[in-house]
């Protein structure tokens, strides 16, 4: 296997078995036959970029993929800082235009468009598309390719903002992403990336980030380092301060020029910290499993159904100890985790139920859902706890 950025040698660190996709709730129907499969992780010795090895066809999955965060309060201000920020930073005179890479239901672009300019989107999941489009956001229900690309050059010329919000890690063949998002980069235009931080990833220890659904574990140095070699030059990291970013975000803002001072990479001091990290996801699990065996007779539950939820249930061995999952992004149905079975409601249940603990998976939100809870709900705050505090 060949680094997928610059073809060089790549050094495996570990796998995960059995692994889910993360998005993939299942129905009664479908449970045990729902995809699992292994995660390999490796290490590029040359570029130092961590990404995923092995390969499966995710483009269905993606098409019908639903699960999002938008509605938080803290996502939307978030986003409403970056659109205010990009305004400020083009300086134009006519309309200008932004393109959105994984643009979901428009949340952000809703915010740039407030400010009169031209927004599109690009969004492979045909759900989130017409939750966009019935909000008036111009949304082609793609990936981005090359096809579309032309499209958009055909129509829009250029653009003086591309943002991609937790997308570009998702995209195996990202050198061709970059080369059309700087085709359809205007010559004074900016590029803002989000991703997920490997360095904050590593100290916050979240291993349940290792997913089929990412490709690349980028941080400040690997990220800058391909744009630089791309013909860009990285003008600020991190831009937005720390407390309103989400958890492990990377946000870096980019624009176009020939400049090809790389950072250095110490690739032995990498993969000591990866190797070590493995350790430490282990004891994070028996942890867990400890608690949860140790409170089996209370009535339990969980918060919170994204990707750190399916995958840490995934990875433990007690998690039927927790009764179901709560996540404001579901209804009264229940859909299922897929490997561990777990149902998964909206909030709207805990008006019948009284769980002795509620665990948070989602811990970025904490405070927002501790408020939540005793307001709708009643639930002292004493019995809401983070996933963190297990370990
Ligand atoms: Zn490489």
């Amino acid at each position: 296997m060949k680094c997928r950025i610059c073809d060089g040698e790549i050094f495996f660190l570990f796998s995960i078995n059995n692994a889910p996709l993360t998005d993939d709730f299942l129905t009664l129907e479908g449970i045990g036959k729902e995809f699992l499969g292994k995660i390999e992780i490796g290490m590029c010795l040359k570029c130092g970029t961590v990404q995923k090895i092995n390969d499966y066809d995710l483009s269905d999955y993606y098409k019908t993929y639903f699960y999002r965060t938008s509605h938080s309060p803290f996502v939307l201000n978030f986003y409403e800082k970056v659109a205010e920020e990009v305004s400020r930073r083009v300086k134009k005179s006519n309309r200008k235009k932004v393109l959105e890479i994984g643009s979901s239901t428009g949340e952000f672009l809703q915010f740039l468009k407030k400010l009169n300019w031209t927004t599109v989107g690009v969004e492979p999941s045909l759900k989130l598309t017409e939750i966009a489009l019935k909000k008036g956001i111009y949304t082609i229900p793609d990936f981005f390719n090359e096809k579309v690309a032309t499209q958009l050059l055909n129509e829009f010329e250029t653009f003086d903002c591309i943002v991609s919000f937790y997308t570009l890690d998702h995209i195996s063949e990202l050198n061709q992403t970059i080369e059309l998002i700087y085709k359809l980069l205007s010559p004074d235009g900016i590029l803002v990336i989000e991703v997920h931080d490997l360095d904050l990833i590593l100290k916050l220890k979240e291993f349940s980030l290792f997913q089929h659904e990412h490709y690349f574990y980028f941080d400040r140095e690997t990220l800058s380092n391909l744009l630089i070699s791309r013909g860009f030059e990285v003008l600020s990291v991190n831009f937005i301060p720390d407390s309103l970013r989400r958890a492990n975000s990377l946000l870096v803002l980019a624009k176009k020029r020939e400049s090809k001072n790389l950072f250095e990479i110490d690739i032995q001091k990498r993969m000591n910290v990866l190797i070590h990290f493995q350790r430490e996801w282990k004891s994070f699990c028996e942890n867990i499993n400890n608690w949860l065996e140790k409170h089996k007779n209370n009535y339990l539950i969980g918060y919170g159904a994204g990707g750190r939820a399916v995958m840490t249930l995934a990875a433990i061995k007690n998690y039927r100890h927790l009764r179901f999952l709560v996540d404001k992004a579901f209804g009264t149905d229940p859909v299922y985790t897929p490997k561990t079975h777990l149902p998964v409601y909206g909030l709207e249940i805990l008006k019948k139920e009284h769980p002795d603990f509620v665990l948070v998976f989602s811990y970025g939100y904490l405070s927002e859902i501790k408020n939540e809870l005793k307001k709708l709900f009643e639930i002292d705050e004493k019995k809401v706890l983070s996933l963190l505090e297990l370990s």
